[in-house]
């Protein structure tokens, strides 16, 4: 499997100086006061696979992504967040199985839009969405859950249900290329 190794993060929210998580074990767990940014962490992880809405990440817009400033210190211009995967394995699919490592980054500029890289090279959003299908990680996945999530499942309206399970079945990129075909 790919497994998640490093989170880095630099001018993300609360992390403006450049700072490395290792996640060295299958269980993590992340303990601080209030306010000293354990959210913040999932909130890069959501952010760099690809949410879209501000909301999910706590903000009114996506730049509020970026270090804002404080009494002490000013803001800052971007946001980056990097993942590190080991993919010692060869379990990444396609042109990416050969590398060794596997890491996955997004970059936010103040005036702009974010850009996404996987091992530096320039992707589309679509491409880490490709890495990640089936696995239950991304925007509408199951591998992050939140406060709240469990009471959202079980409430869940039958076609919200339905995508939980089209992604546990590793079946939902199907669902996406046919709305894309259809589109054409
Ligand atoms: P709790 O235990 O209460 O859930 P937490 O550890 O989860 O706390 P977070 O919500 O991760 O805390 O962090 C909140 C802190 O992050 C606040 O102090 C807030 O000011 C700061 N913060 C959030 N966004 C930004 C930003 N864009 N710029 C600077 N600071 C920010
Ligand atoms: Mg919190």
């Amino acid at each position: 499997k790919l497994r998640l190794t490093k989170i880095k993060l630099a001018g993300f929210k609360s992390f403006v100086e450049p700072t490395a998580i290792p996640v060295n074990n299958d269980l993590v767990g992340i303990v601080g006061p209030n306010g000293c940014g354990k959210s913040n962490i999932i909130d890069a992880v959501r952010w760099v696979l690809g949410e879209s809405k501000a909301s999910a990440l706590r903000g009114e817009s996506m730049q509020d992504v970026i270090f804002g400033g404080t009494a002490q210190r000013k803001p800052v211009g971007r946001a980056s967040v990097e993942l590190v995967f080991d993919n010692s394995q060869g379990k990444a699919i396609g042109a990416w199985s050969g590398y060794s490592e596997i890491a996955i980054k997004r970059i936010i500029q103040r005036e702009g839009n974010s850009n996404y890289y996987i091992n530096n090279i320039h992707v589309r959003r679509r491409d880490v969405a490709d890495l990640f299908h089936g696995t239950g990680i991304g925007g509408r996945g199951y591998a992050i859950i939140e406060q709240g999530m469990i009471s959202r499942i079980i409430e869940a309206k039958p076609q919200e249900l339905k995508y939980f399970l089209e992604e546990a079945a590793g079946i939902s990129k199907y669902r996406e290329r046919r709305h894309e075909t259809e589109l054409r």
